[in-house]
């Protein structure tokens, strides 16, 4: 806390930043048509941050007062050593809680690790349950090792799993209740995402094949009663509960993503950092400060990053904007922005 008693993370709009997400790869085994485009070039490995240097700049983040970090990418588990990282951060004092984001290709071996090194929270991704379809949308999956992962994280006793679901017009929207009956029946959350526009997918108009999370929800709507619940995630989820009474002891939560219909802005209270090193004020802008160049230029010395980290927030944009007349605003891939 500083002198005022705000914290050092809260920027020029009231808003204090306690969440980091770590993009700890830009590469990954899959090639989901929503993320990439199908001949994706990633960065040169030098080019990254080693996973010493993103446990250096955690700390410096945990210091200033985050006390959540979320792993993702890229495909974080396919970054070669990541266990270090993960047991690293684990045991950072003052971190409540070390999430993960995974398309699940290797949970079925790590999911063990994971819950040792103190992983508290998973979310998976899946958009289908029909394998053809399954691997038509990520070009490289396969569905059974998915599910594999999906049992052998519940079956490590990982406390709380999430499934994550896009939903493409022509491509899954007929699964939307074929997915939530899926959640239902692995007692797990879901929340459905609204295709954001980043980078250049090639080919298809994501404007004419994104489904809002108000369709989504009319048409969960046909076969469950749907309630608003009380949580909220201080970021742009919106959980809703089933109350229909046949499934009463189902207490799972059906999540919306939002970014296009609702602006959940004014609550924001996260930042990103790419695999490069870059930290991200906004997922829906382009401006970034270079933090990889801080470590570099100073290496060991803490307060410097700190600083740097401190100063970034008055660059914290109020809201995201992801397109200016009708033309998408950010060129980053989902896959380098970390998900
Ligand atoms: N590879 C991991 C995974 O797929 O879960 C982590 C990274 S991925 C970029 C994180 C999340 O972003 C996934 O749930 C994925 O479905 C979602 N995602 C990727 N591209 C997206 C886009 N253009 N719009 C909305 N969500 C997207
Ligand atoms: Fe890989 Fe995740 Fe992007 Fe799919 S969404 S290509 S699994 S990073």
């Amino acid at each position: 806390m500083s002198q005022t008693g705000l914290s050092p993370l809260t920027d020029k709009f009231g808003r204090t930043v306690n969440y980091l997400r770590l993009s700890v790869t830009d590469r990954c085994d899959f090639r989901c048509i929503y993320c990439m485009s199908e001949d994706m070039t990633f960065l040169p490995r030098q080019q990254l941050l080693t996973l010493e240097e993103m446990a250096f700049l955690s700390q410096a983040f945990v210091e200033l007062g985050v006390n959540k970090i979320r792993l993702t990418g890229g495909e974080p588990l396919v970054r070669k050593n990541i266990q270090s990282l993960i047991s690293d951060l684990g045991s950072l004092d003052g971190l409540d809680e070390l999430l993960l984001t995974t398309n699940g290709s290797q949970l079925e071996k790590m999911s063990p690790q994971l819950a040792d090194a103190g992983v508290s929270r998973i979310n998976i991704s899946i958009d289908s349950l029909c394998p053809e379809r399954f691997s038509a949308i990520t070009r490289t999956g396969k569905l059974e090792r998915v599910l594999a992962g999906i049992e052998a994280a519940q079956a490590a006793g990982i406390k709380r799993i999430k499934l994550n679901s896009v939903i493409v017009r022509g491509k899954n929207d007929d699964e939307i209740i074929p997915l939530v009956n899926f959640a239902l029946e692995k007692g797990l959350d879901i929340s459905f995402i609204e295709e954001m526009p980043m980078g250049d997918i090639g080919g298809r108009d994501r404007q004419r094949t994104m489904v809002t999370s108000e369709e989504i929800r009319d048409i969960i709507g046909t076969a469950y009663s749907l309630l608003p619940s009380a949580e909220t995630s201080a970021g742009p989820s919106r959980y809703f509960r089933i109350t229909d009474s046949h499934i009463a002891d189902s207490d799972i939560r059906i999540g919306f993503i939002s970014p296009h219909s609702h602006n959940f802005c004014d609550t924001c209270n996260r930042v990103r950092v790419t695999s490069e090193g870059r930290l991200l004020l906004c997922l829906g802008n382009e401006n970034s400060v270079d933090l990889k160049a801080v470590i570099r230029r100073n290496p060991g010395d803490i307060d410097i990053l700190k600083t740097t980290i401190v100063e970034a927030m008055a660059h914290k944009p109020e809201r995201h904007y992801f397109y200016d007349d009708d033309k998408p605003q950010v060129v980053r891939f989902m896959n380098v922005t970390g998900g």
